[in-house]
């Protein structure tokens, strides 16, 4: 039988609705309209797209958008001096910068300057480490929708056999935790699995995300499993996920498709990641000492 289509869009639209309301309630019960600071360095056109459409789903959802953009040669200390501003601001609770970054920046040391509490893509050392250790933070964008994905499809996940291809800091190895915090029992594969395949068949939940089109083949499918396919990968077919989809889809149980399943959920999840990080703030700021103001500050 034929793969129920996990529809991503429809999946995320719901997220977002979940976000405007959240975003109504902040600014009801504290006066904090969560505000979101997108800085891109360079002109590569994909990236410049990504972070237009940040912008509009940030005012779709009532959320405050501030875009930076800095030239593509621009020195290092300049971009640094930009995100400790953004840090400092207060009209802004979420710092996302667009990756990736002309050679000449230092992708981490910008990462670690980014205040933990603002680092609505979930990279800085604090948040990844917060992840591993099982402790709230806020968790990088992608995996987070893969989890909704699951969530929506109604995905048993305790005790199930889930397959993790890909280890990036992005994607992988996040995801690897919050499955394992799902209990989960987690298989981390990569470039150097032995036999992806065979590792693959065993699996009840198989996440692609190794940047290889149609990379999982149907014969490395097990009758019923989940597949969830974060791969985006342009080709002379157009644009492909890590999975071959027609041919997965007579297999599995369930399939994400591509474009349509986790894409939509990335920009879903950034939302909700800055409603998270404006209410994190909000608990430092009154658990911070000294006196607070008697009424919620309004901006
Ligand atoms: P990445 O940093 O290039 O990492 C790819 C990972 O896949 C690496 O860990 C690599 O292993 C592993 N890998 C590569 N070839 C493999 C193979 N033949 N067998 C098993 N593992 C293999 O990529 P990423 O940033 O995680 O992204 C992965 C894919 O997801 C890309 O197509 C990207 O465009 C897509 N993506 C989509 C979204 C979205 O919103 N839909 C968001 C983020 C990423 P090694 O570590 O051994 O090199």
């Amino acid at each position: 039988m034929a793969a129920t289509i996990i529809d991503g869009k429809a999946v995320a639209a719901r997220v977002r609705e979940r976000v405007a309301a959240e975003v109504s309630d902040l600014v009801e019960s504290a006066g904090v309209t969560p505000g979101l600071a997108t800085v891109l360095v360079g002109d590569d056109p994909a990236s410049a797209l990504y972070v237009q459409r940040k912008g509009e789903a940030c005012e779709q959802a009532g959320i405050a958008s501030f875009h930076h953009e800095l030239a593509a040669d621009v020195p290092e200390p300049e971009l640094a001096e930009l995100l400790r501003t953004l840090g400092d601001d207060e009209a802004v609770n979420g710092i996302l910068l667009q990756l990736p970054v002309p050679d000449h920046i230092d992708d981490d040391a910008m990462t670690d300057l980014i205040d933990p509490l603002k680092d609505v893509d979930g990279l800085h050392p604090q948040n990844a480490g917060l992840l591993v250790h099982g402790r709230k933070g806020l968790v990088p964008c992608t995996p987070a929708g893969v989890m909704e994905l699951l969530d929506s499809a109604g995905v048993e996940l305790e005790g199930a056999e889930a397959v993790v291809i890909g280890r990036s800091r992005l994607v992988g190895k996040p995801l690897a935790s919050l499955l394992q915090a799902a209990d989960a029992t987690v298989t981390h594969c990569h470039s150097r699995t032995r036999d992806l395949a065979a590792v693959c068949r065993e699996a009840d939940v198989i996440v692609a995300a190794a940047g290889r089109p149609r990379l999982v083949t149907a014969e490395m499918v097990g009758e019923g499993a989940t597949v969830i396919d974060v791969g985006t990968n342009r080709t002379d077919d157009g644009l492909v996920g890590d999975v071959d989809f027609e041919a997965v889809r007579e297999r599995a149980g369930a399939l994400t498709p591509v474009p349509g399943g986790v894409g939509p959920m990335t920009i879903a999840m950034l939302l909700s990641n800055t409603v998270e990080a404006a209410r994190l703030q909000l608990e430092r700021a009154r658990a911070a000492p000294g006196p607070r103001p008697a009424q919620p500050v309004r901006r």
